[in-house]
């Protein structure tokens, strides 16, 4: 009995030791393979895009990663989908969170756009909308992608409530994008909260925020409350707490002391 007892326990053990480490190689691979891992996020954001099934194939692919890594199989297989240009998704990954939406002076590294956003249609039949887009700087830009894929139809029955919260502000060719949409779209406010400044230095850059402002656009860069909020809303935080980087409150200041200067 003793020893029947005994040995379920190291059994149990072992297979718990063994869960661990599978857990461990999951992490790896999960940190490792991040951006192997992106077309099925595609695959997933088109059937919510177009609103039609996942194809076939793609699911078993999916499936066919996942039961390697539950063998304890460390290698993802490649899948055979398109190159992606922008991602849609519900919630963003913790980690890249955290290094898109830093607020430092030189963003290095960063060369997409994240944008979370919020749009009340003021209307319980429209509700409301939430979810982010990212780019990759290749082909629409997240700002153009918004109009295009989240709010391609206007009714000027209705009044819009959109606010944004991206990881650094428009460029220039956005900035004048969005004028027009804002000039033709009359009932929609548009409010950016920006935790980085893009190219502020640029006379262009500055004529292109100045220009979204005077069209109604609501711009200010992101307070240490607004990161708060947005891994709450946004972000895979699994119930834990934003912790501010250092110097975010300080960040926060410079850029919006910045953007009061182009703006005034
Ligand atoms: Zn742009």
């Amino acid at each position: 009995m003793a020893d029947k007892s005994s040995s379920k326990v190291s059994s149990r053990l072992a297979a718990r030791r063994q869960e661990k480490m599978l857990e461990k190689k999951k992490e790896t691979v999960t940190k490792e393979e991040k951006e192997e891992t992106k077309p099925e996020k595609e695959a997933k954001n088109e059937m919510n895009g177009n609103g039609e099934p996942m194809e076939n194939g793609a699911e078993a692919a999916v499936n066919g990663a996942t039961a390697n890594e539950e063998n304890g199989e460390t290698k993802v297989e490649p899948m055979e989908l398109p190159p992606f240009e922008i991602i849609l998704g519900d919630r963003i990954d913790p980690f890249f969170f955290k290094f898109q939406f830093k607020n430092v002076e030189y963003s290095s590294g960063r060369n997409k756009t994240f944008l979370c956003y919020l749009v009340d249609q003021g209307s319980s039949n429209e509700g409301l909308l939430r979810g982010y887009l990212e780019d990759e700087h290749s082909g629409a830009h997240a700002e153009e992608a918004f109009f295009q894929q989240i709010l391609p139809k206007y009714d000027p029955a209705l009044n819009y409530t959109v606010t944004w919260y991206v990881s650094s502000s428009p460029c220039v060719a956005c900035a004048t994008k969005l004028v027009e949409i804002l000039k033709e779209r009359k009932t929609l406010r548009l409010s950016i909260f920006a935790a980085r400044l893009f190219n502020w230095e640029e006379p262009e850059i500055q004529a292109g925020l100045k220009a979204l402002a005077a069209a109604g656009c609501k711009l200010r860069a992101m307070k240490p409350l607004d990161f708060s909020y947005t891994w709450d809303t946004f972000v895979e935080n699994e119930d834990q707490r934003f912790t501010p980087w250092e110097d975010c409150q300080e960040n926060y200041e410079y850029y919006q002391e910045k953007l009061a200067d182009i703006l005034q």
